[in-house]
């Protein structure tokens, strides 16, 4: 039987940087992972140019049932010193918005970073292994891989969520908590986009792939970004962000004029220029198809000098006040990641190992700390990694 110090499962993003560090500290480190490649979801990420951190990242950018377990880790491993790591490698990046950081190139630029990082430092990587089997014994574990077994002191379950199994995400890591002992906060798919039932969905459909910037709200929190209509209902990053927050038979509200007073807009639009319609008004201010089908649903037609300032605040609430209770969302078909997961209250936050089992660590998505859209997951990988590659 092989034998290792530290046997992580997953090589994804906290994988990665977990075995980096262990193996600068001179533990014998081996990942596994039952892809033919690494850093699968990393190479696709960010639209292909991986959104790797978020210059603003703080604990008030993630959900989890305890909003306290990430501080430690966020704090010993930042922002800062991830792009600082990128820098080190000669890695071209800029901000894209709201303290984004994408690479200029390509997000293979980040996987080979980390590969280059775990050969410097001599953890070994196997991949296209399944695991068949974990056994605790007295001073660590046997792990039966598909390609033979492995012992190891500590054992890092880096296997990420079960956003898009296609891409192979499986429930591993949740089974292996389960088999332990670990509890485990209910999953759900989050950053997914949402979907309508038939009798709302109908009279969008000529929207679908028109974007407005939106102010969106469910369960006082809101989020000020771009919204897109698609054929299945809305999506785009205001949705994906409040689809963390909203649950089932929620409503939420949208404003797609953020911070315009439209009603006085269309007072002055009526004054001036009392012949046009309502969706020539409208037009001047939202996407064309968008002021058209607005206009149909309140079954407003005729020239804007017919309409009292009574009709004019319908208008307003129909813009700025759309009211709207989504059915359901995609689904981990979808999903940019999986909220819930490993029970923070079961692992120490200082180290990600689990509290009643100190060889057992969990770390990145596995773990109930889900990060917004920006960046924010992938910090969370690198911080949770960092943490237990300390330790482990
Ligand atoms: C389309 C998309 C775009 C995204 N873009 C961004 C972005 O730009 N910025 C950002 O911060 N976040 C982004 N995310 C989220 C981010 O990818 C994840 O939060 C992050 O990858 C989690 O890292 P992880 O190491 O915990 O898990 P993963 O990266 O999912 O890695 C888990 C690894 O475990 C392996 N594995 C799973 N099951 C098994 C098993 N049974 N046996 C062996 N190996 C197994 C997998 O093959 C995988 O390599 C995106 C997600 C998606 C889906």
């Amino acid at each position: 039987m092989d034998s290792v110090d530290v046997l992580i499962i997953g090589a994804g993003a906290a994988g990665m940087m977990c075995a980096i560090e262990a193996a600068r500290r001179g533990r014998r480190v081996l990942v596994i992972d039952h892809a033919r490649s690494a850093g699968e979801k990393i190479r696709i990420s960010g639209g292909g140019r991986c959104n790797f951190t978020n210059i603003h990242a703080a604990p008030k950018n993630f959900l989890s049932q305890n909003p306290h377990f990430c501080i430690s880790a966020l704090k010993r491993y930042s922002q800062h010193d991830f792009i600082a790591l990128v820098k080190s490698h000669g890695i071209s990046f800029h901000e894209k918005t709201l303290g984004q950081l994408f690479c200029d190139g390509s997000a293979t630029q980040i996987i080979q970073l980390l590969l280059d990082e775990m050969k410097r430092h001599g953890a070994a990587l196997r991949l296209n292994t399944r695991v068949e089997k974990i056994d605790k014994t007295a001073d660590g574990f046997d792990v039966a891989l598909e390609t033979g077994s492995v012992r190891c002191a500590s054992l890092v379950v880096a296997c990420g969520g079960k956003s898009i199994p296609k891409m192979g995400a499986t429930g591993l890591g949740y089974d292996i908590a389960a088999q332990f002992g670990v509890r485990l906060v209910e999953t759900r798919p989050a950053l997914v986009p949402l979907t309508f039932e038939p009798n709302t969905l109908e009279p969008l459909k000529p929207l679908s792939g028109i974007a407005v910037d939106a102010v969106v709200s469910c369960r006082k929190t809101q989020f000020e970004e771009a919204m897109l209509f698609t054929h299945r209902g809305i999506s785009g990053p205001s949705i994906l962000q409040i689809s963390s927050y909203w649950r089932e038979g929620d409503e939420i509200g949208i404003a797609m004029l953020p911070g315009a007073d439209l009603f006085a807009a269309l007072r002055s639009a009526r004054a001036e220029n009392g012949k046009q319609a309502l969706q020539t008004a409208l037009a001047a201010l939202l996407p064309k198809k968008l002021a058209q089908m607005i206009a149909e649903q309140l079954g407003i037609s005729g020239n804007m000098a017919d309409l009292p300032d009574r009709e004019l605040r319908r208008v307003e609430a129909a813009v700025n006040d759309w009211r709207v209770k989504p059915a359901g969302s995609e689904g981990y078909r979808t999903a940019e990641v999986t909220l819930g997961g490993v029970d923070t209250r079961d692992l120490d936050s200082k180290t990600m190992a689990v509290k009643a089992m100190p060889d057992l660590y969990f770390i990145g998505e596995v773990v109930d700390v889900t990060g917004w859209l920006g960046g924010y997951n992938f910090q969370w990988a690198w911080s949770s990694g960092w943490c237990a590659g300390q330790s482990a």
